[in-house]
């Protein structure tokens, strides 16, 4: 278990921010070191991997705990990763072993430990599709337990862990995937790719590929131009309730979601007039309005007043108040 004092927190939105203690561990036993380090010093411990879903303050109080263990095992159609693999890679990995069920969810940053913790998804999928079972560190009864798929009781970009952040620490997690032949996403972009391309039974790989390509077209990279992907979820709402809003919004699209109605997010804001727009340091992404980015070195505050802002101007217009997707520590 290596301690840093007065560490650094790396994140996709280049915040300045430090946290009084990092630890890296690399097994199980230092999971339950640095849980028993953080009871001693009084401070609450949080797990981050890759840090491209979190808003850090510019001061932490607390240990942050990266899990750099990534063991990537097959068996059958079951693939068992720990938590520090990069999720791609494990994508990677599936589709290089023509298992299909996750090769939608191509190109998401991060770590594999994050990824069920608000559910990742994209074109359709979720990670809770394959997810069997989660294996975590239960910090209040000091010991390792076996989540089933339904005791992570995920819904669109939560679970449990979201619910609860003190309580677990995910180590590993099983995923069953299928030889099966895949199918293309049902998405417009994707099934506009293969249609150009007169290929209607695309390979896992092809699939791959077509999400890469699509989503280096639209999402910035954060290397280049800090963010965290969407800054906000996408309004679900009562069928009702959208069908009146649809009265007053007849461009208004809404998509069926389990029985109720799901609307783009990106659509209220750009409706809302913000799509580009400078608010102080930070802007909307001018080719996605659900993004926002940081080229100006803002901080936590700024952030957070460009939250207030957009979510402010979009309910004067909409009567709908937006939910941060990324999480404050
Ligand atoms: C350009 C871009 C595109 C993106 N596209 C998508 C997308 O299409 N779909 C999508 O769903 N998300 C997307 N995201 C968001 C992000 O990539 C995912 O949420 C990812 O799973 C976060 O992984 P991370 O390792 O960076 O997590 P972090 O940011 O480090 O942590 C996120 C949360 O998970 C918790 N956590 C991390 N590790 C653990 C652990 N081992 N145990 C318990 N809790 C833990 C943290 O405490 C924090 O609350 C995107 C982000 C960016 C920057």
């Amino acid at each position: 278990m290596i301690v840093d004092k007065n560490a650094r927190i790396t994140n996709s939105l280049s915040l300045p921010s430090t946290a009084s203690f990092v630890i890296n561990c690399k097994s199980r036993k230092g999971v339950i070191d640095a849980n028993n380090f953080a009871k001693k010093e009084g401070l609450p411990l949080i797990a981050l991997g890759g840090g491209t879903n979190i808003i850090p303050n510019n001061r932490i109080n607390g240990v942050v705990l990266i899990l750099d263990f990534d063991t990537l095992k097959i068996e059958n159609e079951t693939v068992i990763a720990e938590a520090g693999n990069e999720w791609d890679s494990i994508v990677q990995f599936a589709v290089s072993n023509h298992l299909s069920g996750i090769e939608a969810l191509s190109w998401i940053p991060g770590r594999a430990g994050a990824a069920p913790v608000q559910n990742i998804g994209a074109y359709g999928r979720e990670i809770s599709n394959v997810i069997e079972e989660v294996e975590a560190y239960d910090r209040e009864n000091e010991e390792f337990v076996m989540l089933s798929n339904k005791e992570c009781q995920f819904s669109y970009r939560n679970s449990i862990f979201k619910e609860y952040p003190n309580k677990f620490i995910i180590v590993s997690m099983t995923l069953k995937l299928s030889k099966e032949k895949p199918k293309i996403p049902t998405y417009k972009d994707i099934e506009n790719y293969f249609s150009e391309r007169g290929n209607d039974e695309p390979s896992l790989r092809e699939i791959r590929e077509a999400i890469i390509k699509v989503r280096k077209g639209k999402l910035p990279d954060p290397e280049i131009i800090p963010n965290v992907g969407s800054y906000f979820t996408n309004p679900v709402l009562e069928n009702e309730e959208a069908l009146s809003l649809k009265n007053n919004f007849p461009d208004l699209p809404i998509f069926p979601f389990e029985d109720k109605s799901k609307i783009p997010a990106a659509w209220l804001i750009e409706q809302a007039g913000l799509k580009g727009k400078k608010i102080g340091k930070v802007e909307i992404y001018s080719k996605n309005a659900l993004i926002l980015i940081n080229p100006n070195q803002a901080n936590f505050a700024d952030i957070m007043e460009a939250e207030k802002f957009i979510q402010n101007k979009v309910f004067q217009k909409f009567n709908i108040l937006l939910k941060r997707e990324p999480v404050i520590i």
